[in-house]
């Protein structure tokens, strides 16, 4: 599954990392653990703003967990802070402003 057009965006450590390649009009690549997301540049602009709403109204104690199709990633709040920063980090690097989310929402948050 590896493209020789990846472009790291965002590092938090050797597992979790953001990268872009141009395949298919644009593909983001989000890994986190064992898990490597490959998102459109509309899906990931929606998740984005999923991780932002979720972390924002998210309590401290609570486990994150977000719903991507069919693959949950589960976290901290700690964590969920410092995915919202590693994809801040990746948007200012894709130039967010061509970035719309998009009009299907494959996203979905479950509150624990
Ligand atoms: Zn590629």
């Amino acid at each position: 599954m590896s493209c020789p057009h990846l472009r790291r965006l965002a590092t938090l450590g050797e597992f979790r990392y953001i990268e872009s390649c141009p395949c298919s009009g644009g593909i983001v690549h989000l890994s986190w653990d064992v898990a490597t997301l490959h998102l459109c540049f509309k899906d990931f602009a929606w998740l984005a703003a999923v991780v932002e709403e979720a972390v924002g109204r998210g309590s401290p104690d609570l486990p994150l967990v977000l719903w991507v199709g069919s693959v949950a990633l589960r976290m901290s709040h700690a964590e969920g802070i410092e995915l919202r920063g590693m994809i801040r980090t990746a948007l200012v690097e894709l130039g967010q402003a061509r970035l719309e989310p998009s009009q299907a929402r494959p996203f979905v948050r479950l509150p624990n």
